[in-house]
């Protein structure tokens, strides 16, 4: 049996879906938020018994098993996927092949690196949500720990993801003192110019992770970071725990099915 490199799946009632999680990452950033956590943050304190030891990889074969279980017990509707990055995965086709024969609705967030390698399995329809750390070169570098020219690769693949039938959905990280309100509003302008202006962006606020000196940012600088990139796009979206509420309950699936 052929292993993929997903190690974690949740369970979210509200919205019937299953949250996907990849081990690896082809970027090493700085504020990755797995560098303090490694599971599914949503599920609570739960997921620090689960512990490094409890690690363990998923055969593709089994992949589909377990999300019919999922299906047949408690109703599925959409698969994220998620880490880590999915498309690192070698077997990233199959797992979206499976979740196209269960007809779920997809959603893959990733850094946007390898999507030009992978983006013809990806079914039309579904959401391709892609992270864009930094516009400018040096600093896209210094965070992901890959070189500035990788930044060009990731957005010429914005632009092909939007031309594949792909619901494209951008996302960057408001860091005060690094990635500002001014560092996205040029990034916002870049994706009107190059994209569209009703592309989305999502401004996440920063959470401050082991070895960084970066501060989460406050609520009037998220709001004023939004304010600038929708002086280009029309659909700019902050994603903050200022504003954001859990929503449901959220079940464990993998490593230990919940059924
Ligand atoms: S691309 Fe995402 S998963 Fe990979 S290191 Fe960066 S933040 Fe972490």
């Amino acid at each position: 049996m052929a292993k993929t490199t997903i190690f974690h799946i949740t369970y979210y009632d509200y919205d019937k879906s299953v949250y996907i999680q990849f081990l690896t990452c082809n970027f090493s950033c700085l504020g990755c938020i797995r560098r303090g956590y490694l599971w599914d943050h949503h599920y609570g304190n739960e997921g620090s018994l689960l512990g490094k030891s409890r690690v363990e990889l998923l055969e593709v074969e089994k992949l589909g098993e377990i999300l019919k279980i999922v299906e047949r017990e408690l109703g599925l509707q959409r698969a994220v996927l998620g880490g880590g990055e999915p498309t690192a995965d070698p077997l990233f086709c199959k797992v979206v092949e499976i979740l196209s024969g269960m007809n779920l609705e997809a959603v893959v967030l990733t850094n946007g690196y390898l999507l030009d390698k992978v983006v013809n399995c990806i079914p039309k329809g579904s959401i391709v949500e892609v992270s864009v750390k930094s516009i400018h070169p040096q600093k896209f570098a210094m965070y992901t720990g890959r070189s500035a020219d990788d930044l060009y690769r990731v957005l010429r693949n914005l632009m092909l993801v939007a031309s594949k039938g792909l619901r494209l959905i951008t996302e960057t990280i408001l860091i005060p003192g690094f990635n500002n309100a001014g560092d996205i509003e040029l990034l916002a302008k870049y994706i009107a110019e190059h994209v569209n202006v009703d592309t989305p962006l999502i401004i996440d606020e920063y959470v401050p992770v082991p070895k960084t000196s970066w501060r989460r940012p406050t609520i009037e600088e998220l709001n004023e970071a939004r304010q600038r990139a929708e002086k280009h796009l029309k659909n700019v979206i902050v994603r903050s725990s200022y504003t954001m509420k859990p929503k449901g309950n959220v079940y464990l699936v993998f490593p230990k099915q919940i059924i």
